[in-house]
């Protein structure tokens, strides 16, 4: 019954752990869930607040397909900030979720026999889009060195048929932060084989101190006409079910991603688009300072708590929420007499006899790994990583 397109093609693992989680939480099992992609946090009263007052001033019919004036207005300023380089308000749109405007951006940009390269680990998403567009995900491996990226290696796999690069930092799912000096030297590979950056930056504000986000236009002021800039209110502003996200780029991929999006969706939901004006105000900015103060705070722990389990080396990440320990060293071992063959048998093994969730590091195109979030109250991350603790005590 279904297209040839769909064969094949599986749902993202993170959601599904996500719904096995929640099953068995409300089968009234106490499952620690480290499968989470968002912080456990409300958004804030003032964004609420915010949308009552839009509701109420009826902002209930369609939109300019990618948002009203006024906020991509104010996206344009914002982005205008962060790369010091000077983005219109027609140069910049809003989308339901960021996911919306990666599927689009590869849709407009990417076709078949195209190549797009992609460092791996990945966010589970970023290749399965590639692939809808029909063109074809390369992947830079980056387990050896840290799941940073060798600028050498990354050179070696562009052939005539590469069109673009997809980076993400800080970087989900191994919380690494990319330094000013491999991004300046992947611009200089992207100005001189002439490939698009989509360049995914949804945790740019959560990064830990020393450490910082780099913005690639703004370390190259020449990439701004081939590179496609993302961001998401889901993370920093606690707002991933309202779907709020936005992207920039040169005018013809907008009006292309405008055109696109009119025949799918039409605008992201209208009163979403006042919570994200809402979002944008100096007042919000210390919410989001305290969830990354808390971040961090709960960084430590789980870190600790991780380190202290004998064969899991864990790489410390600088941003984002999530730990990508190395946890190959139990395929050998057995549990109760159950072989912990692979990283996916892993996770079942912990769901059902530790009763905590983790992401299988295979659905980010990486078999010897596994993601914890540690956007979870620090009491659970405790139980939690405990429970890890024992499990792994119990292997034989
Ligand atoms: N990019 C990355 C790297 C992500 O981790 C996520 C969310 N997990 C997204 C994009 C999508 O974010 P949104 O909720 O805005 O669609």
């Amino acid at each position: 019954m279904l297209a040839e397109r769909m064969k094949g093609f599986s749902g993202s693992k993170t959601s599904g752990m996500r719904n096995r989680a929640r099953k068995l939480r409300e089968a009234g099992i106490r499952v620690v869930n480290f499968a989470a992609g968002e912080l456990d946090q409300d958004t804030s009263p003032t964004i609420k607040d915010a949308v009552r007052k839009a509701l109420d001033s009826n902002k209930t019919q369609y939109t300019d397909t990618l948002g009203i004036g006024e906020l991509r207005e104010r996206l344009a300023q914002r982005i205008s900030q962060k790369t010091g380089a000077a983005y219109a308000a027609d140069e910049v749109g809003f989308t339901a979720g960021a996911k919306q405007a990666l599927f689009n951006t590869n849709f407009v940009l990417f076709q078949p026999g195209d190549e797009v390269i992609i460092p791996s680990p990945y966010w589970v998403t970023l290749p399965e889009q590639v692939r809808l567009a029909g063109a074809t995900p390369v992947a830079l491996p980056t387990v050896h060195n840290h799941f940073q990226i060798n600028v050498d290696e990354l050179a070696r796999l562009i052939t005539p048929r590469t069109r673009g690069i997809i980076l993400n930092t800080p970087h989900n799912p191994t919380g690494v932060v990319y330094s000013a000096e491999t991004l300046k030297n992947i611009a200089g590979l992207a100005l001189q084989h002439d490939l698009i950056c989509i360049f995914d930056e949804c945790y740019d504000e959560l990064v830990y101190a020393p450490a910082v986000h780099h913005n690639i236009v703004k370390l190259v002021p020449e990439m701004k006409a081939r590179t496609v800039l993302i961001g998401s209110l889901s993370k920093s502003y606690c707002m991933a079910g309202w779907r709020a996200g936005f992207f920039a780029a040169p005018k013809p991929v907008v009006k292309a991603i405008a055109n696109l999006q009119s025949h799918i969706a039409s605008n992201p939901c209208n009163l979403v688009q006042y919570a994200a004006l809402a979002a944008f105000e100096p007042e919000n900015d210390a919410f989001v300072a305290g969830n990354l103060a808390q971040l961090r705070a709960q960084r430590a722990t789980a870190l600790e708590l991780v380190q202290k389990i004998p064969g899991l080396p864990c790489v410390v990440p600088n941003g984002a929420f999530y730990l990508f320990p190395d946890v190959s060293s139990l395929f050998s071992k057995s549990f109760q007499g159950e072989r912990v063959e692979n990283v996916d048998r892993l996770a079942e093994l912990l769901l059902q006899h530790a009763h905590i969730a983790i992401v299988p590091g295979s659905a980010f195109g990486c078999d010897r790994h596994i993601r914890i979030s540690y956007a979870i109250p620090t009491e659970e991350i405790i139980t939690g990583l405990t429970r890890l603790e024992q499990f792994v005590q119990m292997l034989a």
